[in-house]
């Protein structure tokens, strides 16, 4: 099979031709259709998280189609399926044990431990494996599988917040700002001073309001979810946070968080990251996002494009979701 394989972090992936791989017991080999493409791929490519699975094939934002079932599997050949982040989990831990499976001490992850969808062919748990609603299609369905499920997992941790700021108008945000509108929340998108085309697309989903994610908004927010990898983002939303605001670190890497006055925490101000995903977040989101319903916007790359699909997104250049096609 075609794969794009990343052999030392740091490095440019590149194009490599692998043996077919071959579903072990409760394991379905996946005919890959598209592949989103994710900052945390970018973090993987950069070396910004380790693995230890090299040469890895990355990609954790999968729609497949069954086109074998490993001994033990009971979904039928030819089914649609999307392969999140969470791959593997040991369903023993304290983490697990409490439904916290997110938090597993020896989960293994799509693309990261796990090979993932940057090839014609890829092997998955079927119990991480999620069959996918007739009608969207391959392309409006991969960006939901990683920006969209832990996007609506940060929006949960936000709660009922009436005014939400996004923090970095990227490929969750775009997902996470449907859904909080049509929940009737209002939605505030924060970006780089001069980044006017993802205000512009912002303004063009409904969002209230636009600017500089450096200053506070026009009107206090009652939550913040941080996408953006930037840690000087941090004490900037918990500064445009009210009384009792929530700030959601929503990225699995950032860079450091500046130090910043206690006033700004103060009244109950809260700062908190969310890790991963539950297959309940995904069984959860996939029965939302049709009935918001959530149009993703997406910028296609083909399987050899990986590299420039991870410049796209390292660079900001593009509005939406990357997804590669197969
Ligand atoms: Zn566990
Ligand atoms: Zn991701």
């Amino acid at each position: 099979m075609r794969a794009m394989i990343l052999e030392q972090p740091g490095t440019p992936l590149f194009a490599a031709e692998l043996p077919d791989p071959e579903p072990g017991p409760g394991e379905l080999l996946l005919r890959v259709r598209a592949c989103g493409v994710c900052r945390t791929d970018v973090h993987i490519r950069d070396g910004e998280l380790t693995t230890a699975t090299r040469p890895i094939v990355p990609g954790h934002q999968i729609v497949g189609i069954v086109e074998r079932g490993g001994p033990e599997t009971t979904t039928p050949l030819g089914t649609r399926v999307g392969v999140p982040w969470l791959g593997w989990t040991d369903g023993t831990c304290t983490f697990c044990q409490r439904g916290r499976e997110n938090l597993c001490t020896a989960a293994r992850f799509t693309g990261l431990d796990i090979h993932g969808g940057f090839a014609e062919l890829t092997v998955a748990d079927e119990r991480y494996c999620f069959p996918l609603a007739e009608g969207p299609t391959d392309l409006e369905l991969a960006p939901l599988l990683c920006g969209g499920l832990i996007g609506h997992r940060a929006l949960r941790m936000a709660g009922d917040a009436a005014r939400l700021g996004l923090y970095g108008f990227g490929a969750a945000a775009h997902i996470i700002a449907q859904v909080a509108l049509s929940q009737g929340r209002e939605v505030y998108a924060f970006t780089r001073a001069a980044d006017t085309a993802s205000q512009a697309f912002a303004l063009e989903l409904g969002c209230t309001w636009a600017g500089d994610a450096m200053k506070p908004g026009p009107e206090p927010l009652d939550a913040a979810i941080v996408f953006a990898p930037a840690g000087e983002l941090v004490p900037a939303a918990l500064h445009a946070c009210g009384r009792g605001g929530i700030v959601v670190c929503a990225g699995i890497h950032m860079t450091d968080i500046p130090a910043f006055p206690y006033v700004d925490l103060w009244e109950e101000r809260q700062i908190r990251s969310v890790a991963n995903l539950t297959r309940e977040d995904a069984v959860e989101f996939l029965d939302i996002a049709p009935r918001v319903p959530v149009r993703t916007h997406v910028t296609t790359f083909a399987l050899e494009q990986a590299e420039d699909a991870l410049d796209a997104i390292r660079s900001g250049s593009i509005q939406g979701s990357a997804v590669i096609v197969l």
